[in-house]
């Protein structure tokens, strides 16, 4: 069902969901836009391109207890029984859960990171205009998806959205209002159709050519100005490394990352990725390549985060794109 209503009617509508889910939405802080919890929804923003952070840390904490120890005994934490909604969520950060719920239930399946999803509820919200590092439509999908949340928000005007229900859970709470016409659907449509995307990336010949310049020069230069901070990793929605730390009888999963120099170091002090050369390749193939290989999906949705945000302007789309380019023998 999709109904249409007013700014007024949203906030109503997500104010109901808010009596049953701790809200995570957009607001902002003094660091920028986040996506936070929410108790007061007249606090949530709405234009925007995507938040700092992502969607992925509350599925998959930063630094997340998963064992408790002593001398003698050992027991898993039990799994949270919070169900979360998310307000505002985006469609490629939403492809991008999506995307990491098949490493995550791989050879194992990880039931604390399930058992977070299951119980949540997405409420995507389309966007009508791009960033400048966006380039999610190089990956089949776009800027109205909604196959990837439970509810989807489309703003049509200045105080007027439409909300359709996605999933069954999602049909559920989508259950009164006026009814959405053809001339809604098609404003939408309209709206989608004029969003300008400044970057696209033909990903599957990126695909192949990946297979073909792994040793090539081209790693060097690209790499030159990454300085290993690890931002593009941690605030990538589908970036998913982590590591164990053990403190006081507790034992944590906490993120890591493959551009940290100390991510592949062996106890022997052997690194096979020794430079930012290796780290960085390793990112744009994992990205590009080898997820694909493992999964049948690029790991990357082209939300432009990490380029937006590296401290030194390295440019993902540029570099896998720039592959391309490559004429070596
Ligand atoms: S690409 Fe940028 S954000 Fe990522 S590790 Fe290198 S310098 Fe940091
Ligand atoms: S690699 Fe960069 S553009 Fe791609 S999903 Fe991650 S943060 Fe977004």
């Amino acid at each position: 069902m999709k109904i249409i209503v007013d700014k007024k009617g949203l906030l109503k509508f997500i104010d109901s969901i808010r009596k049953k889910y701790r809200l995570i939405a957009p607001v902002q802080k003094d660091e920028g836009l986040f996506f936070d919890a929410v108790s007061n929804t007249s606090k949530i923003v709405f234009d925007y391109i995507n938040p700092k952070n992502t969607a992925k840390e509350f599925f998959f904490p930063i630094k997340d207890p998963i064992l408790r120890y002593d001398s003698d005994s050992i027991e898993e934490v039990k799994k949270s029984k919070e169900n979360i909604a998310i307000f505002g969520i985006r469609p490629c950060d939403a492809r991008a859960l999506s995307v990491m719920d098949k490493v995550f239930n791989w050879d194992t399946k990880d039931g604390l990171y399930d058992n977070r999803r299951k119980n949540a509820l997405l409420i995507g919200f389309g966007c009508n205009k791009a960033g400048d590092h966006c380039f999610c439509t190089s990956f089949g999908y776009g800027p109205h998806e909604s196959k990837d949340v439970d509810v989807m928000v489309y703003q049509l005007g200045k105080d007027e959205f439409m909300v359709l229900g996605v999933s069954k859970r999602g049909v559920g709470c989508v259950v009164s209002g006026k009814k959405a016409s053809p001339v809604h659907e098609s404003r939408r449509k309209e709206l989608e159709k004029g969003i300008v995307f400044k970057k696209k990336m033909d990903v599957d010949k990126v695909y192949k050519k990946l297979d073909t310049v792994f040793d090539s020069d081209y790693w060097t230069g690209a790499s030159f100005h990454c300085i290993g901070c690890g931002t593009c990793t941690f605030l990538c929605p589908s970036c998913h490394c982590f590591c164990m730390s053990d403190e006081r009888n507790i034992r944590y999963r906490i993120w890591d990352s493959c551009q940290f120099a100390c991510f592949t170091k062996h106890t022997s002090g052997h690194n096979p990725r020794p430079t930012q050369r290796e780290r960085y390749r390793q990112r744009v193939y994992h990205k590009f390549s080898y997820y694909k290989k493992n999964f049948g999906e690029h790991l990357c949705v082209g939300c432009g985060r990490c380029t937006l945000h590296c401290p030194m302007k390295v440019d993902i789309f540029s570099i896998a794109n720039g592959t391309l380019d490559i004429n070596e023998k």
